[in-house]
C-alpha cells in the first residue's frame, strides 16, 4: 500500500510533479542566466496573476508574516493610522505589526467569530478618522470567511485609505482582481494557492502605495524588508541583469516561476471557476453528512478552505481515523472555537478526485467515531455538485 497521504490543509497545499522537479534541480548561482531569466519571467508573470499591471512585485525568502511585516514597515510611519478589518486571527496578526512600527491601529471586528464586520461599520470608522492604510484579510484561513474585498477596497478608495489585503489564503485561488478593485498592494505566501513550498513572500505594490513609499520621511524600520533594498535588486531581475541583495533561494523561484506558468495556462477566470465548483461540491458534502460551518452565511465563505463545525458527540480524535484513510486535514485554529471544528483546504492544482477522496475519508472517520449517518451521503451530494 502506497504510504502516500493526500494532503487537504489550507497550506502547505499539494504541488505539481513540474513544481517540485524544479525544487530538485541543482542548484544555480543567484547571478545564472537561467535562473535570472527564471526570476524575471516569474516577475513578469506576477502582475498577470494578481491582475494588477501596474504593479511592483516583490519576492523575498520568508513566509507570508514577512510580507505582512513588509508592507507595514514600507507603507507607515510612526503615528500613522491604520484601520484593520478583522475577521478573525490573521487581522490579529496584521494589527500587532502595525502596531510594531508606531501606527496607531483601530479595528473594525465581526460582532461574532464566522462573521465579517458590515460595511456600514467599515465606512461609519473610516468616516471617523482619516486612516493612512486599510487592511483587510481576503480569506481568513482560521474562519474560512472570504470578506468582501471589492466592496471594501471600493470604500478604502473613496475616503484615501491605502487598501491592502492580506491574499495569503486566496491569492491565485478566490477571486482577487487587484488593479480593477483598487487595492493598493495584495501580499501572499508561496505554499497556498500559489502552489509552491513555503518559503517565499510575494507582495504587489501599486502606483499609489509605491508613491507613499518614495514620499517617506521616516526611514524604513526594517532592514531585511526595506524596498530601498529591494527594488533595485526586482528592477534588475526583470531588465535580466544581475544583481544582490540577500541571497534569493534559487530552487523556490524555480519552482515559482513553473507555477506562475501553469496557472496562467489555465487562465484566472478559469481558476477562480475551477475553485468555486470544487469548493460548492466539498461544502455540499460536508452539509449532506449533518455539519455546518463556521462562516455565518454562504455568502461569506471562501472557496479555498472550509471550515465545519464537528458534529455532536465528534470531537479532533476523528482527524486522526479521517488520516488513517489516507487525507490529511487540519484541526481549528481560532482560539474562540479551537476544540469546535476542523479545517479543509482545496487551493492550487486540487481535482475533483481530490475532492471525493476527502469526503470519502471524512464519512469513514466519522463511522469509525460512531457518528450517525447515512453512508454515501456526503459523497452523493459532492458527486451531485461535481456533475
Ligand atoms: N495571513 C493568512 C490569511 C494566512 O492564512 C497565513 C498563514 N496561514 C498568514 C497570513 C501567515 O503566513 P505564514 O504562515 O506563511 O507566515
Amino acid at each position: 500500500m502506497k504510504s502516500r497521504k493526500l494532503l487537504m490543509i489550507p497550506g502547505p497545499i499539494e504541488f505539481t510533479p513540474e513544481v517540485m522537479r524544479a525544487m530538485g534541480m541543482p542548484t544555480a548561482s543567484h547571478v545564472a542566466p537561467n535562473f535570472i531569466e527564471a526570476f524575471g519571467l516569474a516577475l513578469e508573470r506576477l502582475r498577470e496573476v494578481f491582475l494588477c499591471p501596474d504593479g511592483q512585485p516583490f519576492v523575498v525568502a520568508g513566509s507570508g508574516s514577512l510580507a505582512m511585516d513588509m508592507a507595514a514597515a514600507n507603507l507607515v510611519e510612526p503615528g500613522d493610522k491604520a484601520l484593520v478589518v478583522n475577521t478573525g486571527y490573521f487581522g490579529d496578526r496584521f494589527a500587532a505589526i502595525l502596531g510594531r512600527y508606531g501606527t496607531e491601529v483601530t479595528e473594525v471586528r465581526a460582532a461574532a467569530v464566522g462573521d465579517e464586520p458590515e460595511l456600514a461599520e467599515v465606512e461609519a470608522a473610516l468616516k471617523a478618522d482619516q486612516f493612512k492604510v486599510m487592511t483587510i484579510t481576503h480569506v481568513d484561513t482560521s474562519t474560512a470567511v472570504g470578506a468582501d474585498v471589492q466592496a471594501l477596497g471600493a470604500l478604502g478608495q473613496q475616503y484615501g485609505a491605502l487598501v491592502v489585503v492580506d491574499g495569503v489564503c486566496s491569492v491565485a485561488g478566490e477571486e482577487m482582481r487587484q488593479q480593477e478593485w483598487g487595492i493598493d498592494l495584495a501580499l501572499t505566501a508561496s505554499q497556498k494557492a500559489l502552489g509552491v513550498p513555503p518559503g517565499l513572500a510575494l507582495v504587489v505594490a501599486g502606483p499609489r502605495a509605491m508613491d507613499t513609499f518614495r514620499q517617506r520621511k521616516a526611514p524604513v524600520l526594517n532592514y531585511y524588508a526595506d524596498w530601498t533594498q529591494w527594488l533595485p535588486i526586482m528592477e534588475a531581475y526583470e531588465e535580466r541583469r544581475p544583481s544582490y541583495y540577500g541571497t534569493p533561494p534559487v530552487n523556490l523561484i524555480w519552482a515559482l516561476n513553473v507555477s506562475l506558468g501553469q496557472i496562467l495556462e489555465e487562465g484566472m477566470d478559469a481558476r477562480f471557476r475551477r475553485h468555486r465548483w470544487l469548493s460548492d461540491a466539498l461544502k455540499a458534502g460536508i452539509e449532506a453528512l449533518g455539519m455546518s460551518q463556521v462562516p455565518a452565511s454562504p455568502s461569506k465563505t471562501a472557496t479555498t478552505l472550509t471550515a465545519p463545525y464537528y458534529p455532536a458527540g465528534v470531537d479532533a480524535a476523528v482527524l486522526k481515523e479521517i488520516s488513517q484513510a489516507g487525507v490529511i486535514l487540519a484541526g481549528g485554529l481560532h482560539p474562540e472555537i479551537k476544540a469546535r471544528y476542523f479545517r479543509i483546504g482545496h487551493m492550487g492544482a486540487v481535482t475533483p478526485s481530490d475532492i471525493l477522496t476527502t469526503v470519502g475519508a471524512i464519512e469513514h472517520g466519522l463511522a469509525q467515531v460512531g457518528y450517525g449517518f447515512e453512508f454515501g451521503a456526503g459523497l452523493a451530494a459532492t458527486q451531485e455538485v461535481l456533475g
